[in-house]
Protein backbone atom coordinates (compact mmCIF):
# COMPACT_ATOMS: atom_id res chain seq x y z
CA UNK A 1 0.00 0.00 0.00
CA UNK A 2 1.33 3.66 -0.98
CA UNK A 3 1.65 5.95 2.02
CA UNK A 4 0.27 9.37 1.52
CA UNK A 5 2.85 11.94 1.87
CA UNK A 6 2.62 14.69 4.24
CA UNK A 7 4.74 17.14 3.67
CA UNK A 8 6.91 19.45 6.45
CA UNK A 9 4.93 19.51 9.48
CA UNK A 10 4.76 23.15 10.90
CA UNK A 11 5.31 23.26 14.50
CA UNK A 12 2.98 25.77 15.06
CA UNK A 13 -0.68 25.49 14.62
CA UNK A 14 -1.56 26.36 11.22
CA UNK A 15 -4.02 28.79 9.80
CA UNK A 16 -5.01 26.85 7.10
CA UNK A 17 -4.76 22.92 5.79
CA UNK A 18 -4.93 21.65 2.34
CA UNK A 19 -7.79 19.26 1.56
CA UNK A 20 -6.09 15.38 0.99
CA UNK A 21 -9.32 15.02 -1.27
CA UNK A 22 -9.57 17.73 -3.65
CA UNK A 23 -6.56 20.16 -2.53
CA UNK A 24 -8.27 22.98 -1.78
CA UNK A 25 -6.53 25.39 0.67
CA UNK A 26 -8.99 25.54 4.11
CA UNK A 27 -8.51 28.05 6.91
CA UNK A 28 -9.30 26.35 9.85
CA UNK A 29 -11.55 29.32 10.92
CA UNK A 30 -15.17 27.90 10.43
CA UNK A 31 -18.49 29.55 11.46
CA UNK A 32 -20.26 27.34 13.67
CA UNK A 33 -17.19 24.88 15.02
CA UNK A 34 -14.35 25.76 17.39
CA UNK A 35 -12.04 23.67 14.71
CA UNK A 36 -13.00 22.82 11.57
CA UNK A 37 -11.96 19.22 10.77
CA UNK A 38 -13.09 18.83 7.26
CA UNK A 39 -13.48 20.03 4.10
CA UNK A 40 -16.31 22.74 3.40
CA UNK A 41 -16.21 21.79 -0.44
CA UNK A 42 -15.84 18.34 -0.67
CA UNK A 43 -16.24 17.05 2.82
CA UNK A 44 -13.65 14.90 3.56
CA UNK A 45 -11.20 14.96 6.38
CA UNK A 46 -8.32 13.40 7.59
CA UNK A 47 -7.12 10.82 10.57
CA UNK A 48 -5.77 13.18 12.96
CA UNK A 49 -7.87 13.13 16.02
CA UNK A 50 -8.97 10.25 18.85
CA UNK A 51 -11.01 12.38 20.01
CA UNK A 52 -12.29 15.96 18.36
CA UNK A 53 -9.45 18.59 18.22
CA UNK A 54 -6.66 16.61 19.92
CA UNK A 55 -4.87 15.96 16.96
CA UNK A 56 -3.38 12.78 18.45
CA UNK A 57 -3.76 10.18 16.62
CA UNK A 58 -0.81 8.62 13.97
CA UNK A 59 -3.20 7.41 11.41
CA UNK A 60 -3.23 10.93 8.79
CA UNK A 61 -4.94 8.97 6.32
CA UNK A 62 -8.19 10.50 4.47
CA UNK A 63 -11.63 9.96 5.43
CA UNK A 64 -14.09 9.74 3.52
CA UNK A 65 -17.94 11.11 4.07
CA UNK A 66 -19.97 8.52 4.43
CA UNK A 67 -23.45 9.41 5.16
CA UNK A 68 -25.41 11.86 7.57
CA UNK A 69 -26.52 11.46 10.66
CA UNK A 70 -28.51 14.44 13.36
CA UNK A 71 -29.21 15.08 16.17
CA UNK A 72 -31.61 15.12 19.21
CA UNK A 73 -31.68 19.08 18.20
CA UNK A 74 -32.11 18.37 14.58
CA UNK A 75 -28.39 19.61 13.84
CA UNK A 76 -26.28 17.55 10.77
CA UNK A 77 -23.37 16.11 11.42
CA UNK A 78 -21.48 13.95 8.73
CA UNK A 79 -19.71 10.19 9.65
CA UNK A 80 -15.94 10.17 8.41
CA UNK A 81 -14.63 6.71 7.70
CA UNK A 82 -11.02 6.29 7.47
CA UNK A 83 -9.71 4.69 4.30
CA UNK A 84 -6.56 3.26 6.16
CA UNK A 85 -7.83 2.29 9.25
CA UNK A 86 -11.65 2.18 8.97
CA UNK A 87 -12.12 4.36 11.84
CA UNK A 88 -15.51 5.77 12.07
CA UNK A 89 -15.75 9.67 13.47
CA UNK A 90 -18.82 11.71 13.60
CA UNK A 91 -18.40 15.27 12.97
CA UNK A 92 -20.55 18.65 13.21
CA UNK A 93 -21.19 20.31 9.85
CA UNK A 94 -20.06 23.71 9.44
CA UNK A 95 -21.94 26.94 8.41
CA UNK A 96 -19.91 27.00 5.02
CA UNK A 97 -19.94 23.38 4.03
CA UNK A 98 -21.29 22.98 0.93
CA UNK A 99 -25.18 22.57 1.29
CA UNK A 100 -25.17 20.18 -2.34
CA UNK A 101 -22.51 17.91 -1.04
CA UNK A 102 -24.58 17.59 2.03
CA UNK A 103 -27.45 17.12 0.68
CA UNK A 104 -25.89 14.30 -1.89
CA UNK A 105 -24.96 12.77 1.19
CA UNK A 106 -27.79 12.71 2.77
CA UNK A 107 -30.11 11.46 0.19
CA UNK A 108 -27.92 8.72 -1.04
CA UNK A 109 -29.47 5.72 0.14
CA UNK A 110 -32.77 6.61 -0.96
CA UNK A 111 -31.23 7.61 -4.18
CA UNK A 112 -30.49 3.58 -4.33
CA UNK A 113 -33.19 1.78 -2.96
CA UNK A 114 -32.09 -1.85 -2.17
CA UNK A 115 -35.38 -2.94 -3.59
CA UNK A 116 -37.61 -1.71 -6.43
CA UNK A 117 -39.70 1.56 -5.33
CA UNK A 118 -43.00 0.03 -6.30
CA UNK A 119 -42.63 -2.55 -3.78
CA UNK A 120 -43.60 0.10 -1.34
CA UNK A 121 -47.06 0.83 -3.11
CA UNK A 122 -48.27 -2.23 -2.03
CA UNK A 123 -47.11 -2.15 1.66
ZN1 LIG B 1 -11.87 18.94 -0.29
ZN1 LIG C 1 -7.10 6.01 10.18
Amino acid sequence: MSRTTTGPRRSRRAPSFRCLNCKLDVSTDAPGTAHRNHCPTCLWSRHVDDKPGDRSAECGARMEPIAITTRYDGEWSVIHRCTRCQELHTNRIAGDDNALVLFTLAIKPLARPPFPLDHLARL
